[in-house]
């Protein structure tokens, strides 16, 4: 009788554990999807951290991130790097005469039918309001000019048919100016430089690219 008892004990603790085990799994189990979940979330938030919301370029945080892994290589590897600044030609016009929503369909437009003739491993960033950036890895001061000139041409030729105004309109021409990245320079120098060349393009009667000429090199 002892005997009999002793097992049954045993059985029925074997049973609570057992059942503790399975509780213990299903929790491990609960704790691992919410891992993934955060996970993915992570993931979104990281990735909206670095696009613009309106035309769904990275956004300048992407663009000087990828700059300065990009100045990295030129020191390791020594090809060419070349930094664009495009801003709109008299964009203020456009919001005045059409508002703002037509002002805004014309950056997405800008974005999709003009930016994207830029080579795919260019990168091509909303840099301010209507304000774009280019980083041309492999491409030296006169290749990146050739290049916004070819943007520039494109530019002339594409036409916004509104949805918000019945009207159809003309993409405004940009002003850029282009620098080359000078190894060992920190970032900002090389944008500041090709800034500044963008404003001698505005000065010279925009619609035009600008190379920056006078860099030590
Ligand atoms: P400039 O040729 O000298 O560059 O003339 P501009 O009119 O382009 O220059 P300005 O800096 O005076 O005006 C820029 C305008 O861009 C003003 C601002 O309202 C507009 N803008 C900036 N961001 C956005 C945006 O996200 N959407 C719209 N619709 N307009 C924007
Ligand atoms: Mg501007
Ligand atoms: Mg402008």
């Amino acid at each position: 009788l002892m005997l009999k008892r002793s097992v049954s004990r045993l059985l029925t603790e074997h049973q609570t554990i057992s059942s503790n085990l399975i509780d213990v799994a299903h929790e491990l189990n609960r704790f691992e999807t919410h891992c993934d979940q955060l996970n993915h979330e992570l993931g979104l938030v990281k990735r909206l951290s670095m696009t613009d919301e309106l035309t769904r370029l990275p956004n300048r945080r992407a663009f000087l991130k990828r700059l300065q892994n990009e100045s990295g290589r030129v020191q390791r590897y020594g090809y060419p790097l070349s930094v664009a600044i495009l801003d709109l030609d008299l964009f203020k016009e456009i919001n005045d005469t059409y508002g703002h929503a037509v002002g805004d369909e014309v950056l997405k437009a800008y974005t999709q039918n003009v930016l994207s003739t830029f080579r795919n491993y260019d990168l091509v960033a909303r840099y301010g309001g209507e304000e774009f950036a280019v980083l041309l890895p492999h491409t030296d001061i006169y290749g990146a000019e050739r290049a916004l000139n070819k943007v520039l041409q494109k530019t002339a030729e594409t036409k916004l048919t509104s949805t918000h105004e019945d009207t159809t309109i003309r993409l405004p021409s940009f002003s850029a100016g282009v620098a080359l990245y000078q190894e060992g320079e920190p970032i900002e120098s090389v944008i500041n430089r090709a800034d500044k060349a963008m404003y001698n393009a505005k000065k010279m009667g925009r619609n035009r690219v600008v190379v920056e000429t006078n860099a030590a090199v």
